[in-house]
């Protein structure tokens, strides 16, 4: 009478993750560690609490846990990301049977997650890398999980996790198999990479409607919640609809109560160190990664206010002409930084031999997790077919957008320029779209430098790609060339 699936970490998003799968009919074995004095009674508080009349058992004995799920087991593990997994993974080895599954649901490295894949193969088990988002309201309602690892695992965890995915407006489960390693992981942190990205650039509409347009956060949010109809319809628009007009106990709103410093975990940092990696610029998200750490400087940012004095002019803009150009910036701007993240998708399947499916992984995004937004359907669309597109801003529905979105987008980060107010992630994709439009950039000045001072060598207008050539510019420097790597 064994149960189905095994879960450890009574966290959030474990507790909530078991209640999910037990509605969905599996029975399940939970386990916590006990730390004596500090966290006991984990396990007797969920399965007394809101685990009571669920088809979940509880364990504080891990080899009792382990022998309690039926084999080949499946057992989840939803605990801190970083070294306690690798702990977990040294206590479980010794307990499991040959071919057993353990699946990492946390928010680890995917570097820990290709070393982890061959240590576990190693010793006959196989090991599945799933990035979940969706935070505590997905994991227990619906989540977008995206998996990957031992390949053979997928069919054996598919019904359980698919079962407890949220699901697209066409019923597809968000949730489908990623690829090998620590693809799952990989795509998982490019996902909150992009949340970054989204989360700043709506916060600079925000401040442009508040600090150029003079709007009350009543103003505001009605404009966020008719996005919220149209193409930009997504979790994210809609929440800040609702936190523009949520007040607090005293009455008052709370958005203006809290105070102007982002905190940050970590992933976006790994997603941009990653871009960098692979050479693949990433630039949305690492400016969104920027402000975070620049907020946080607020004692800096206080002092250097009363340095320089900001001059904003009295002009009275025309509320409807500069919301549909803030529009305009919003959206161009999360197409390119959409563009950018998958780019970097692509570019690690083709360094890594992953062969991702990136129309597969913007369909698992409509849903359960925290980007999931209406126009993941036409990102999903333009990726369809066998033949991949260069890039998606080249792809013939995106390329139209931003033909439409460019005349409002420049004209509202100039005038933000003008009035001193800072719109970093708006004009970040901005210039990178001018450079990427531009079939000639200076760089042939960058190669030049880097020839002149340190023979590093440069390709030339008139000569073959892959041809490289040293110039004697000053007259008295050798021929030599350097041999440093040429990238
Ligand atoms: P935490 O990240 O706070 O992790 C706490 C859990 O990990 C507890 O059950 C804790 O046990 C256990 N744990 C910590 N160290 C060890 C160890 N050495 N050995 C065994 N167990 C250990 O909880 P969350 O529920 O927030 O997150 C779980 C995972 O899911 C994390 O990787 C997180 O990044 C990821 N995640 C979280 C989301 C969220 O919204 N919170 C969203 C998506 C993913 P104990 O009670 O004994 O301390």
């Amino acid at each position: 009478n064994k149960t189905d699936i095994g879960l450890i970490g009574l966290a959030v998003m474990g507790e909530n993750l078991a209640l999910n799968m037990a509605d969905k009919g599996w029975r399940v074995s939970v386990y916590n560690r006990t730390v004596p004095g500090i966290e006991e009674g984990v396990v007797e508080r969920f399965i007394n609490g809101h685990a009571q009349g669920k088809s979940i058992e509880g364990y504080t004995d891990i080899a009792r846990f382990v022998e309690s799920v039926a084999v080949p087991r499946k057992i989840m593990m939803m605990v801190r990301a970083g070294s306690a997994v690798d702990e977990l993974m040294e206590q479980l080895f010794p307990l499991l049977s040959p071919g057993d599954i353990l699946i990492d649901g946390g928010n680890s490295n995917y570097e820990d997650t290709n070393r982890r894949v061959a240590l576990a193969e190693a010793r006959g088990f196989r090991f599945v890398g799933a990035g979940v988002s969706g935070g505590e309201e997905g994991a227990l309602n619906g989540a977008s999980i995206m998996p990957g690892g031992s390949v053979s695992a997928w069919e054996e965890v598919k019904p359980v996790l698919q079962s407890i995915a949220a699901k697209a407006s066409d019923g597809t489960p968000c949730c489908q198999w990623v690829g090998p390693a620590g693809s799952g992981h990989f795509v998982k942190m490019i996902h909150n990479g992009i949340e970054y990205g989204d989360m700043q650039l709506i916060s600079e509409a925000y401040w442009v409607m508040k600090n150029l347009l003079k709007l009350d956060n009543g103003e505001m949010s009605s404009v966020f919640s008719q996005w919220n109809e149209g193409k930009l319809r997504s979790y994210l628009i809609e929440i800040t609809a609702n936190i523009l007009q949520h007040k607090d106990k005293s009455g008052g709103y709370l958005i203006d109560k809290i105070l102007d410093t982002a905190g940050q975990k970590g992933t976006g940092k790994w997603s941009v160190i990653n871009a960098m990696e692979l050479g693949m610029p990433l630039g949305l998200i690492a400016t969104a990664v920027f402000e975070r750490s620049l907020s946080a400087q607020k004692e800096l940012r206080k002092s250097a206010a009363g340095h320089f004095t900001c001059r904003r002019t009295e002009v009275v803009y025309n509320k409807s002409e500069m919301v549909g150009d803030i529009y305009s910036a919003l959206y161009a701007s999360k197409l390119v930084s959409y563009a950018q993240g998958f780019a970097v998708l692509q570019r690690a399947s083709d360094s890594f031999g992953w062969n991702l499916d990136l129309a597969s992984i913007a369909r698992m995004w409509r849903g359960g997790c925290i980007i999931r937004s209406i126009f993941l359907n036409d990102i999903a669309a333009s990726f369809e077919g066998n033949e991949k597109p260069q890039h998606l801003l080249l792809t013939p529905y995106f390329s139209n957008e931003m033909k439409q979105l460019l005349s409002g987008w420049k004209h509202l980060v100039a005038q933000a320029m003008k009035e001193e107010l800072p719109v970093p992630a708006f004009s970040s994709a901005l210039n990178y779209f001018y450079s990427l439009v531009s079939a000639n950039l200076p760089a042939n000045m960058i190669q030049a430098q880097r020839d002149y001072f340190g023979a590093h060598t440069f390709e030339r207008v008139d000569g073959l790609r892959g041809q490289f050539f040293h110039e004697n510019w000053t007259g008295h420097g050798g021929e030599t060339k350097s041999g440093t790597y040429n990238v």
